[in-house]
């Protein structure tokens, strides 16, 4: 009876919304009853943290808001100057005539990447290769967590395609090429916001609590499968295989309660996914009673037509018919508000269509408890980056590590390496750079190279750990053949470390998947120089290692393992065995591709699901 009191309004009046004993559908019903319509439309708009002042927040009664590409309050912000900014915009939204909180989202994509100092998970292309739910739960727990410790309640994660050619520059956003296998990674959305007990409501979101944040499943639907893995293109396929190969994923992710779907840039058959009304209402909402909120890819509705923007009114008609419920960076967002309110209006979009809309944002926030707990908790703090997350983060690169060789043929395997030696040599652009090692979406959008990124250990610290403290580490960033030859006597053996450097979304694409200069040079001048040697690959993706496989003694799949680079040492040095599988076929050649498992002409270099095994050494 206090509760009800306390939720009751003024003149008596009983704001049953604001009272969490009430079923849910009815404090739907009542707040969406008293809501106007401008009030309606702000919640469907999501706009970017730059514009998201207290005044705005406000006066556009803003439903949500967003760190896109990992933008930031401040260089290095600690996770109190988050909480402070995400706070300082609730208050705004609390301070409206109903007091509806907004939902501030972030691309958390391999743990919180964006924020200075948290763990950073190797990115889902490696996951994949552990096979383990368990572990990638565990991981979506830490997770959220992490960014809770930031005081945001919603991840823009995961990333559920199913990559089917590895020139696309999302590819490592992918846990396989495999649905099955994505399918399963979908645990991830079980740890971000908890498990969903056995009586649970099919399609409708799930939220365990206030350790837990909303997940978003994305892009739907076919974003890996588009033309020569060219982002945001055309994905020609039969509905047949559509359903087959690129919705399995979404299955698995409505059962386990995702909050959130978001909408890819791409287009199935010619058609834009942001205006396709079959797949996101008819399949996704109808046929499989997904019950959360359809958010739109950001600036997607501009993007429906080319130019940008070229004619955004019928792209906004498009959208939202099409049944998209928020729109990430309605562009501009003031635009945004005054067609759809026109399009209201003027009965081009019926008002069942917004409600349906609004509903659904409502059903994620009350379900996710933001009514009655809205603000961050600054005391979480000291979740970021913690040692416990730190050592899932190091267990889960172990378990990602796929070995493609060991030992030339007839020789003997060269892994696990010795600790114990004279002296080793430690070669490549990528032995001691953390920023290569996180890969993209980490601190900023595209990722950068270099130790200061944020927190972490590099390969190359993680081999000087590993061997035994009479063991002379040489490192040398990029070797020519003179220095190799003159101290080919001197090395028991060497570690390269080279790969790709960071990438994210389109300036990923890439036609060509060679090893970047000076790779290729340096496993040259190293392995070629007589001394035995392990190369170690550091790439959101499998490149074409055809050209020098014969010359190395031994190759592993490091993937793209983020901050914990101890990860990669451990198991180089025996402490844990190698038993990471592909989740991607490894071409020989780019003509090949696509080619994927179960394909009529395959002919891979390393098939699907290969990775030989070694034994702990007892060194
Ligand atoms: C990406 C999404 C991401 C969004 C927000 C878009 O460009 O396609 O995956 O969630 O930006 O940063």
């Amino acid at each position: 009876a206090a509760m009800a009191a306390a939720a009751g309004g003024g003149g008596g009046e009983q704001y049953l919304y604001k009272d969490p004993r009430q079923p849910l559908n009815r404090r739907i019903d009542d707040l969406l009853r008293r809501m106007t319509l401008a009030e309606k439309i702000g919640q469907m708009s999501q706009i970017e943290r730059e514009n998201a002042t207290a005044d705005v927040v406000r006066d556009y009664f803003v439903g949500s808001v967003l760190s896109g590409g990992g933008s930031v309050p401040a260089p290095q912000a600690p996770p109190e100057a988050w909480v402070k900014m995400v706070n300082e915009m609730q208050r705004a939204a609390m301070s409206t005539r109903l007091g509806i909180p907004m939902l501030y989202g972030i691309d958390a994509v391999h743990g919180h990447g964006n924020v200075y100092k948290a763990t950073v998970f190797p990115h889902n292309v490696g996951l994949g290769c552990t096979r383990d739910p368990e572990l990638v739960k565990k991981i979506g727990a830490a997770t959220a967590l992490e960014v809770r410790a930031t005081g945001i309640p919603y991840v823009f994660a995961p990333c559920v395609a199913v990559c089917r050619d590895p020139r696309w520059g999302r590819c490592y956003e992918s846990f396989s090429e495999d649905p099955k296998v994505v399918q399963q990674m979908t645990s991830v959305i079980s740890g971000l916001q908890g498990e969903i007990p056995a009586s649970g409501r099919r399609g409708a979101p799930f939220f365990a609590g206030q350790r837990n944040v909303a997940a978003c499943s994305k892009h739907y639907v076919g974003d890996g499968g588009t033309a020569s893995g060219i982002n945001e293109n055309d994905t020609v396929a039969t509905f047949h295989e559509l359903l087959g190969t690129h919705m399995p994923p979404y299955y698995s992710a409505v059962i386990r309660g995702v909050s959130t779907v978001m909408v890819s840039f791409s287009s199935w058959n010619g058609v834009k996914m942001h205006a396709n009304h079959f797949l996101v209402t008819d399949f996704l909402k109808t046929r499989l009673r997904f019950r959360g909120f359809v958010i739109s890819d950001w600036r997607g509705l501009d993007k429906m037509t080319s130019p940008e923007h070229a004619d955004y009114i019928t792209s906004v008609k498009l959208g939202i018919l099409a049944g998209i419920d928020m729109v990430m960076i309605p562009y501009t967002y003031t635009e945004f508000i005054d067609d759809l309110t026109t399009l209201v209006r003027n009965g081009t979009i019926p008002m069942s269509r917004i409600d349906d809309a609004v509903r659904r944002i409502l059903r994620v926030k009350f379900t996710m408890g933001l009514f009655e707990n809205p603000y961050g908790d600054p005391s979480l703090s000291g979740e970021l980056g913690k040692p416990e997350h730190r050592e899932l983060a190091r267990e889960a690169v172990r378990r990602s590590l796929v070995l493609l060789k060991n030992g030339k043929d007839g020789e003997q395997p060269l892994l696990p390496l010795p600790k114990k030696a004279g002296s080793i040599l430690v070669a490549g652009s990528h032995a001691d750079n953390l920023g290569y090692q996180c890969g993209g979406w980490t601190i900023t959008w595209q990722g950068q190279g270099g130790n200061n990124l944020t927190a972490g250990i590099t390969i190359l610290d993680g081999i000087r750990r590993a061997v035994d403290r009479g063991t002379e580490v040489v490192y040398s960033e990029n070797p020519d053949a003179g220095f190799v030859r003159r101290n080919a006597g001197r090395f028991d053996y060497a570690v390269v470390v080279v790969g790709e450097p960071p990438y994210a979304e389109s300036f990923g694409d890439n036609l060509n998947l060679t090893v970047p200069a000076p790779g290729p040079s340096v496993i040259r001048n190293v392995c070629g120089g007589g001394i035995r040697c392990a190369v170690v690959l550091v790439s959101g993706r499998p490149l074409a290692v055809e050209p020098f496989v014969g010359a190395v003694d031994a190759l592993v799949a490091a993937w793209l393992p983020g901050t914990e680079g101890q990860g990669v040492s451990d198991v180089l040095f025996g402490d844990y065995e190698f038993t990471g599988k592909l989740a991607r076929t490894w071409f020989r050649s780019v003509e090949q591709l696509p080619m994927n498992v179960g394909d009529a002409h395959y002919d891979p270099l390393f098939p699907f699901g290969f990775g030989l095994e070694t034994q702990p050494s007892t060194a």
